[in-house]
């Protein structure tokens, strides 16, 4: 089974495509995708991009980041690597 999902993030117009010969997880991995938020849950702004960063050269996160008020929903993962969501946004701080 394979599922299209087009998303608009911000300005960016986004087409994924996820394929899984089990219909329950094709329509699992594209749950990902419907969920990933397209309004900042914090100002509730339409101003908001995805992006990416690398950390001490390993780790990889994935979030959307609210331009207006720099709140961030990043990805959270499952240890076992079959599963991922969409968190809360949150304040984006300074690190350390
Ligand atoms: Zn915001």
């Amino acid at each position: 089974m394979r599922i299209e999902i087009v998303k608009k993030i911000g300005k960016a117009q986004l087409k994924f495509e996820v394929e899984d010969p089990k219909m329950m997880e094709a329509m699992a991995l594209a749950s990902f995708y419907t969920t990933m938020p397209d309004i900042c849950g914090k100002c509730q702004s339409t101003d908001v991009e995805l992006q990416s960063q690398r950390a001490q050269g390993k780790y990889l996160y994935i979030k959307i980041h609210c331009t207006k008020c720099h709140s961030e929903s990043s990805v959270g993962q499952r240890e076992d690597g079959k599963g991922a969501w969409w968190k809360e946004f949150e304040k984006w701080t300074q690190q350390e």
